[in-house]
């Protein structure tokens, strides 16, 4: 393995035990975030430019699309000649793509490689990268990849990996709440939970949501509706993305009606139904505590 120095920007819930893994792997990491300590194993620096100076890869793990932008602004500068910056986060495509010309304009790689698998993905070194980019950027993130996750799929050009990203958790978003709602109706109309799982998860309406992650407590594999509804994917983030792929919608001029509706739906779930802080599957509760709305 060619030890690498790495700049980690940004280590909060996901980016603290990915820069572990890779200074758990042998490669030198030096880290800042604007809050947070660097984890053990990751050296501290006093901002983001001395954590990009003098690295190889520079990989960001930040909030949203404008954080990115500013600190790509500060950090692409001070990278050295061929670097790489490897954007972890989801943020809006518009962002990935713009970070990526700015990056171009320098001679310098870009990979936005946005994850799925969450903390504990990032923790277990378990994560999916959805990456776009050209093929040398994709091949030069690669081992890093191969360290902090199990798959990295190369979806295409720059912004590719947010697009990719944004279209898979819209559907996560209106499935789940299609299957709340129909555990909510199945309730009503009397049928066993535990039946309704047997018969959904085996016939055509079944999903990621219903089989891997099923809302209802006590049925199917264990979810974080049988711990209370702790998250798990928090209903903010899963707000977040829905948010992300109506602006991408609205930019290109794309209908997406279902998508729309769920992003309304966690909108006010999160806003005014006490969802902040809960899973995103406790959509169920939400639904099962009212009656048709008119
Ligand atoms: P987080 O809020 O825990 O971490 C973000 C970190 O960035 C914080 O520690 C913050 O202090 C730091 N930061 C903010 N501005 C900064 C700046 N200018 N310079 C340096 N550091 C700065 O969030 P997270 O859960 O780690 O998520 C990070 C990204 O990963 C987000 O884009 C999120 O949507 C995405 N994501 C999260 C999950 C999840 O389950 N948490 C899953 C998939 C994707």
């Amino acid at each position: 393995m060619t030890k690498l120095k790495i700049g980690f920007v940004g280590l909060g819930n996901m980016g603290a035990p990915m820069a572990v893994n890779l200074a758990k792997a042998g490669h030198e990491v030096r880290g800042f975030d604007t809050a947070a300590q660097p984890p053990e194993g990751v050296s501290a620096t006093q901002s983001a430019v001395d954590a990009a100076a003098g690295a190889d890869v520079v990989i960001t793990m930040l909030p949203n699309g404008d954080i990115l932008r500013a600190v790509a602004s500060e950090v692409l500068p001070a990278m050295q000649a061929g670097a790489l910056l490897l954007d972890c986060s989801t943020v809006d495509v518009e962002a990935a793509r713009d970070v990526a010309d700015q990056a171009t304009e320098r001679a310098l790689g870009f990979v936005d490689a946005p994850v799925s698998g969450g903390i504990g993905g990032a923790a277990g070194g378990t994560l999916t990268f959805m990456a776009g980019g050209t093929a040398e950027a994709f091949a030069k993130a690669q081992p890093l990849f191969d360290i902090m996750g199990q798959k990295a799929v190369h979806c295409g050009e720059a912004g590719a990996g947010q697009a990719a990203k944004i279209c898979n958790n819209m559907i996560l978003g209106a499935t789940m709440i299609a299957t709340c709602e129909a555990f909510a109706l199945a309730d009503k109309l009397g049928l066993d939970r535990q039946k309704m799982f047997d018969v959904v998860s085996t016939s055509s309406g079944y999903s990621w949501s219903m089989n891997a992650y099923c809302p209802a407590p006590g049925v199917g594999p264990t979810s974080p509706a049988d711990n209370g509804y702790q998250p798990g994917f928090a209903a903010e983030l899963m707000l977040k993305d829905l948010g992300l792929s109506q602006q991408a919608a609205e930019a290109v001029d794309a209908d997406t009606p279902i998508g729309a509706l769920a992003h309304q739906l966690y909108a006010h779930f999160v806003e005014n139904e006490d969802g902040l802080g809960k899973d995103f599957s406790a959509m169920l509760p939400r639904f099962s505590a009212r009656g048709r709305q008119t």
